[in-house]
């Protein structure tokens, strides 16, 4: 990645009087970790970076901080946010536009073609002594972790992040301005997360999602880090009337699962997120690809890659394969 155009490009796309900030990613306060970075002037984009740790997702900020309601006696500032994605970013932004969540004309997308993303967790678990280096480059297929002079190469499959080796969109669906060269999908894995469940039949696959869902602590962490719900009125939130009992429990755990799942059909771009900031470790990544799947499979339909596309579920075409349906 060549970082000093990323943060030239930046430089200039904050200056203009139509753009109110930039988000990107920086560097984190402790060893390679990242986080989110607001860019309002050329200092602050020369903090920007881009690297194997940027997973996140930020199109959540389009509509978590746009959306809040502006304080009694302020003007909205409606100038454009500009916004670093990867592909599966740039679905979340082409899915919000289709959906007319956002329009095109309030953003300004920076768009990065993505080689794949680390998954913390794997690489805390196979190499704890390295959490406090410094940096973390692509180089080749693999990882290079750089602490000082000394550099650690991490061979790719050992951290690589489960929606990257499932990654048919490696490169951004819509941008504004492309940093970086187009990079080949890896893909082509077979899913074998999801082959897994559907390989169970009807009271096996209960029985794994009874003890999954059993596990949910109601922290509504997936919920708020999905770029995708972002109801102003969530069925889930309301008191009256009320469709899910505030109790922790599997009936109530269920139901909000089942809710946010059938929500997300046919919308969900497979970014992962919610799996990530799950804290008890609920494998909803391959709930939601489970839909996404059939969705491809029995409607031929993708979200997320045409921002002009018919909503899936506010939609039909009159040869959808629906073989399912008896
Ligand atoms: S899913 Fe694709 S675009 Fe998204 S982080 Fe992984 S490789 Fe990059
Ligand atoms: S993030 Fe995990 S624990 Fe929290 S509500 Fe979602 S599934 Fe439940
Ligand atoms: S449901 Fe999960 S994977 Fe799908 S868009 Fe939301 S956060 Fe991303």
């Amino acid at each position: 990645m060549d970082l000093d155009k990323l943060r030239k490009t930046a430089a200039e796309i904050v200056s203009r009087d139509d753009v109110k900030y930039l988000i990107g990613w920086r560097r984190g306060t402790f060893g390679y970790r990242v986080s989110p970075h607001f860019v309002r002037d050329a200092a602050g984009a020369d903090e920007l970076i881009f690297s194997p740790l940027c997973i996140s997702n930020l199109a959540n900020y389009l509509t978590l901080v746009e959306k809040l309601p502006v304080p009694r006696g302020q003007e909205p500032d409606t100038r454009k946010v500009a916004l670093m994605v990867k592909g599966c970013d740039s679905r979340a932004v082409a899915q919000l536009l289709a959906e007319k969540g956002i329009k095109r004309e309030e953003v300004v997308v920076v768009g990065l073609p993505c080689p794949g993303m680390i998954d913390r967790k794997l690489l805390a678990e196979k190499y704890p002594e390295t959490e406090q280096a410094a940096e973390i480059r692509w180089r080749g297929e693999d990882f290079v972790l750089v602490d000082g002079e000394e550099e650690t190469v991490i061979p790719r499959a050992e951290v690589l992040a489960e929606k990257c080796r499932l990654c048919r969109h490696p490169n951004p669906v819509l941008s504004d301005v492309t940093v970086g060269e187009p990079v080949e999908p890896w893909a082509a894995a077979e899913d074998s997360g999801v082959a897994e469940i559907m390989a169970k039949n009807a009271e096996e696959r209960w029985a794994y999602w009874e003890e999954q869902f059993s596990k949910c602590i109601r922290c509504y962490s997936c919920k708020n880090a999905c770029p995708l719900c972002y109801c102003e009125d969530c069925i889930l939130d309301r008191l009256d009337p009320i469709w899910v009992n505030r109790s922790v429990n599997f009936s109530e755990n269920t139901a909000f699962h089942l809710a946010r799942a059938f929500h997300l059909a046919g919308r969900c771009i497979e970014c992962g997120e919610c799996e990530r900031v799950c804290p008890a470790g609920i494998p909803l990544g391959k709930l939601n690809r489970m839909l996404a799947q059939t969705v491809r499979e029995e409607y031929e339909f993708e979200p997320g890659l045409d921002p002009e596309a018919e909503p899936f579920q506010a939609s039909y075409k009159p040869d959808d394969p629906e073989e399912f349906i008896l």
